[in-house]
């Protein structure tokens, strides 16, 4: 089963951009580009990662990031911001509110896909399992 990721980005190309990124990794992406859409998104979709714009308009991904960490339903769910500004003051405000991981734009296609692995482990618990009846 491929791992679900939510991606939520008010800018059309940045959207396309990782969820074409995500799917050609084999992730099934979800975009959403209405930030207000987002919790609810995240409910149904119920994703394995949310990957979560800061600047938006209508809601920040600040809000966002403090809401989904405040939803008893929602919190577990890892959380990566991606955004524009690069200052130290920037990372620690996005990692206060909640974020599991921080990717500054433009981003690093390679960097990207690192912290989203890093963040939503392979499910090869199976694979690497002796299976019990194997003999040798
Ligand atoms: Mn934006």
């Amino acid at each position: 089963m491929a791992k679900r990721v939510l991606v939520v980005e008010d800018n059309e190309l940045n959207l396309k951009l990782f969820c074409d990124l995500l799917r050609a990794h084999d992730f099934a992406a979800e975009p959403v580009s209405d930030g207000r859409e987002a919790v609810a998104k995240a409910r149904e979709f119920a994703p394995e990662l949310i990957v979560m714009d800061i600047q938006m308009p209508h809601v920040t991904g600040y809000d966002l990031i403090r809401e989904l960490k405040r939803d008893p339903e929602l919190r577990a769910i890892p959380i990566m911001a991606v955004t524009a500004y690069a200052g130290r003051e920037d990372e620690e405000r996005i990692r206060s509110a909640g974020a599991n991981a921080y990717v500054s734009k433009p981003i690093s296609l390679a960097r990207f896909m690192e912290e989203v692995r890093a963040l939503v482990p392979a499910a090869e618990v199976e694979a690497a399992e002796p299976s019990e009846d194997s003999e040798a």
